[in-house]
């Protein structure tokens, strides 16, 4: 291969100047996205392995672009992190949920747990846990439907400032959960450090997970810390009745994946929560 060249190159490479260039019309897009409500939020069960029910839905936000229909969150989170529109999109994502969230609970008797993922990016502000329980009591939700997933990019970042704001959202009532877990860094010491109520085994383990004799020993053991810790454990893109027998044999609390649901919108994910289609 041509490293050197590739390098070299790089900063004349014509695909980085469109690359460039889209980024630039697709944060201009995003502003207005905001501002005209093509933002919505899809729901993934999330659901107790031991008796298939749905306890909760993580709630993931779509775009649904004028022009280039659904734009994947992986294509503009991580440019609303460099711009701090994430700021005003975890507004909305915090708003819409807590409202379904609260309506949720008004028409079951056992109200689904609603799981947001917030951005690394917002716990450098020591405001995170003030501005979120504003939001959540604005709408009404009482913040014990909420559960808050955080990956460990967030703490990296500026630990103290980390710790203070997990904490706060910790004593507001919210749930806690640590997301895509096992593909980070120091992932053991934050786990008894950090107030998390639950840890979410990142999909690359499911997915090797009846594959590879190490991967099954590797969620073993996470699974055993975690109940040393007292933590539950949601496994994270569970695609095939394999690793669904894996993860029930090894004692998995709870589970999210394709072989569910994909994420789907309220009127539907409330459907599946009175009949799971799997049951
Ligand atoms: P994540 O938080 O790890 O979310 C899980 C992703 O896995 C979702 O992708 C979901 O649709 C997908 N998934 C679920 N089940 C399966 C499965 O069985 N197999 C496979 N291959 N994938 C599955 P999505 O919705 O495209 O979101 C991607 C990422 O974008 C999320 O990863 C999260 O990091 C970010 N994101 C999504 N919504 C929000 C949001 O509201 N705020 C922030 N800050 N980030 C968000
Ligand atoms: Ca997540
Ligand atoms: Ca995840
Ligand atoms: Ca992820």
């Amino acid at each position: 291969r041509h490293e050197g060249r590739e390098h070299r190159y790089a900063l004349f490479n014509p695909d980085m100047h469109a690359r460039a260039l889209a980024d630039m019309e697709l944060e201009r897009d995003l502003r207005h996205a905001l501002k005209q409500q093509e933002l919505m939020l899809y729901y993934q069960p999330i659901v107790r392995l031991a008796d298939g029910a749905i306890t909760g839905f993580e709630a993931l936000v779509r775009w649904r672009h004028p022009q280039h229909g659904m734009v994947p969150p992986n294509r503009f989170i991580p440019l609303a992190e460099d711009t701090l529109l994430i700021l005003d999109i975890s507004r909305f994502v915090l708003r819409e949920a807590g409202r379904q969230a609260l309506a949720w609970s008004r028409c079951f008797e056992r109200a689904p747990i609603v799981n947001v993922n917030l951005s690394g990016r917002q716990f450098i502000s020591s405001e995170v846990a003030t501005e979120t329980s504003q939001l959540i009591a604005e709408v009404g939700c009482p913040p014990a439907l909420i559960n808050i997933e955080i990956t460990e990019s967030a703490i990296l970042t500026n630990k103290a400032l980390a710790l203070a704001g997990m904490e706060g959202l910790h004593a507001q009532g919210f749930k806690l959960s640590m997301d895509d877990f096992g593909t980070g860094y120091s992932s053991l010491s934050y786990l008894h450090e950090f107030p998390f109520d639950s840890i979410k085994i990142d999909q690359s383990f499911v997915s090797r997970l009846t594959r590879e004799p190490r991967t099954a020993a590797i969620v073993t053991a996470i699974l055993r810390l975690a109940e040393t810790l007292e933590k539950r454990v949601i496994a994270e893109g569970i695609e095939t009745p394999d690793q669904l027998a894996a993860l029930q044999r090894l004692g998995c609390a709870g589970g999210q994946g394709y072989l569910f649901s994909p994420p789907v919108e309220a009127s539907a994910a409330e459907a599946l929560y009175k009949q799971p289609s799997w049951i």
